[in-house]
């Protein structure tokens, strides 16, 4: 069945749940299914084979979350039967959030594995025969190894965000999970894109899959981006002014290395913003403060590097900034998913220097549409890189800037086709009835810095390094930019302190 032939979704009563988990669904103030969860919890409830192909932010855990706790409440048996892996601790712990969310008021057990911390409490949960097991490979392997944990019940297998732990270097982990798992079971698989071994995977993994995607490389059509032209010297008083604004609430910087965050963290709490940075040389203990504290407006800005960009759900974060631009077009996505979520407003602002054409080209294509640059008034002896193909056209702004009127633009935006405003063009959810479709995902090339798979894997899973310097993919889809450009390298070069990140 294709996702045309289905009946339109538009209240989660449709999939006449179990009553306790309507009821959860509704405490959640869930309205009304998200475009992912309409298309994919029907065929997930009828026991079949997903692949959703979907960005940070849809909707995607309950999405795969309410069908497999349907499961779990309807037939009462001894756990673990659902597994869910996902690459980050912050996003095993999200996923696990929303288990609880949806499964509150009925007796469903729920736990996180991941590295980095004691075995022991985790241990104590295996003992008590969680139905809901949300894991990091590395330390999973670890406890299946002394014999801790029993999957041969699982009936539910989820991957979750499968292209990023392909990136990691996790994909030989999980398939020696996969030897863990019975046979007959149904399987999940989500990915934000689908480079050639992770389509390998489904092919491998997956019966006859229900196919969903909805605007898998596309940010949020509710963010405004821009990019703005600095000297790499001027690049934290150009964020000091920016946070100036009127509108700036709470925003996540991203930097490429650990000690730029931990730096930077320093000098903006100095300057009197509440500022905390996330990075991987801090311990468990320090980063879950540090998120908690994010999370609960104890601090407005969080400092980070790329292990925050993904699987983190902060509500109300009305900026992103990249004081470096990722290395990625997908971590690009990824960044700014941190924004905007959940249909809110929000910005994306990446601050370049002369050397990012490259990577603005890639990004621009992957998102299909040009970004706007603005030249801050005092920062106009900043050089725009050559490749963006664009001139500074600093003083000949014919529009103000969102809170600064003497700022220029440059004519950076697409002059034809739609998508003419603030936001990149947005494909509206396109549903994919066919595997040839998947195959659009384009191939993939790996562009992960200078470490090796297994010295990221070790650092995402347990010593908590960052996350997310994932691989360079080419565009999926022809034409889609309303600039045609070559597609080029999303590489970068000289990057030479990517061993630092
Ligand atoms: P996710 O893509 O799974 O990270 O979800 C993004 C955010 O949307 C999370 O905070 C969810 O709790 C929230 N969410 C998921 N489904 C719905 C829904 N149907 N209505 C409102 N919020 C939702």
């Amino acid at each position: 069945m294709s996702q045309e032939d289905s009946i339109p979704v538009t209240s989660f009563s449709q999939f006449e749940l179990i009553e306790p988990l309507n009821k959860a669904i509704e405490m959640a103030k869930y309205s009304a299914p998200r475009p992912i969860q309409a298309t994919a919890i029907g065929p997930a409830l009828e026991g079949r084979d997903v692949l959703g192909l979907a960005q940070t932010g849809t909707g995607k855990t309950a999405a795969f979350a309410i069908p497999c706790i349907e499961h779990l409440l309807r037939r009462n048996k001894p756990g673990p039967r659902v597994l869910v892996v996902g690459p980050t601790r912050e996003l095993v712990t999200q996923i696990e959030e929303e288990f609880r969310k949806l499964s509150r008021g009925t007796q469903l057990r729920t736990m996180t594995i991941y590295g980095g911390i004691s075995e022991k409490p985790q241990i104590k949960k295996l003992e008590r025969r969680p139905d809901v097991i949300c894991a990091c490979p590395g330390r999973l392997l670890d406890l299946l190894g002394q014999g801790y944990v029993d999957l041969s019940r699982v009936d539910t297998l989820i991957l979750d965000e499968a292209d990023h732990m392909f990136d990691m270097g996790f994909l030989p982990d999980i398939k020696r999970i996969l030897g863990h798992l019975q046979k007959q079971r149904q399987n999940l698989l989500f990915a934000a894109t689908m480079p050639r071994e992770i389509r390998r995977l489904a092919e491998q993994m997956l019966v006859d899959p229900f196919v969903v995607e909805i605007d898998h490389s596309v940010p949020a059509s509710t963010i405004e981006h821009a990019l703005y032209p600095v000297v790499e010297k001027r690049k934290a008083e150009m964020l000091r002014q920016l946070l100036q604004q009127d509108d700036f609430k709470s925003a996540i910087v991203f930097t490429r290395t650990k000690r730029r965050a931990r730096q930077l963290a320093e000098k903006l709490d100095r300057d009197g913003h509440r500022a905390v940075a996330l990075q991987g040389n801090m311990s468990q203990n320090q980063r879950d403060r540090a998120m908690k504290g994010f999370r609960q407006n104890n601090f407005d800005i969080l400092v980070a590097t790329d292990i925050a960009a993904r699987g983190i759900d902060v509500e109300q974060i009305s900026h992103v900034i990249n004081l470096d631009i990722p290395n990625t077009p997908e971590a690009y996505t990824h960044r700014i998913g941190r924004t905007g979520r959940s249909e809110r407003e929000g910005k994306a602002f990446t601050f370049i220097t002369e050397d990012d054409g490259e990577m603005i080209r890639a990004i621009e294509k992957s998102i299909g549409a040009s970004i706007e640059i603005i030249t801050l008034p005092g920062f106009e002896e900043a050089l725009l890189p050559s490749r963006t193909g664009r001139k500074n056209s600093s003083g000949k702004s014919n529009r103000s800037r969102p809170s600064s009127r003497s700022s220029s633009r440059s004519s950076s935006r697409s002059s034809s086709g739609p998508g003419q405003g603030r936001k990149p063009k947005r494909r509206r959810s396109s549903a994919s009835s066919d595997s040839s479709r998947q195959n659009s995902g384009g191939d993939s090339s790996h562009s992960s810095g200078n470490r090796s798979p297994q010295q990221r894997r070790n650092s995402a899973d347990r010593s908590a390094s960052p996350a997310g310097e994932g691989k360079s993919r080419r565009s999926s889809r022809p034409g889609s930019g309303s600039q045609q450009r070559s597609a080029s390298s999303s590489r970068r070069k000289g990057n030479s302190d990517s061993q630092n990140r």
